[in-house]
């Protein structure tokens, strides 16, 4: 059972545990900015990370970057889960609360 020191409440007085965003999987991540959008916190940056060579996936790119999102200050974060809700490739992980203590 959940600590109940980190729960927090809905609306309707029900027990809501806010999970954490703790990893974010650049190597899955499209640079759609979804996340950025709909996140409430100040929490995510879009930032530069260089190709891998031997990544077939961007043969046919001609850049030596691309634009993938990075948890700039995860800190920042309430544990809303908008950021996997709207993310079309799974890149984060959450934790609960209580596991965080
Ligand atoms: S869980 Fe909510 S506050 Fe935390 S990074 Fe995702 S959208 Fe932002
Ligand atoms: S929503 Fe997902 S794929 Fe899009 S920028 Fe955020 S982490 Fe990357």
């Amino acid at each position: 059972m959940s600590d109940v020191k980190y729960m927090g409440l809905t609306r309707d007085g029900n027990s809501w545990e806010p999970q954490f965003v703790t990893e974010l999987d650049q190597g899955s991540c499209i640079g759609c900015g979804r996340c950025y959008k709909v996140c409430p916190r100040d929490v995510f940056d879009l930032v530069e990370r260089e190709i891998d060579e031997d990544d077939d996936a961007y043969d046919d790119y001609d850049d030596d970057v691309v634009m993938v999102m990075e948890l700039k200050n995860a800190g920042d974060c309430i544990g809303c889960s908008a950021c996997s809700t709207v993310c079309p490739k799974n890149c984060h992980t959450h934790t609960s609360a209580s596991s965080m203590a």
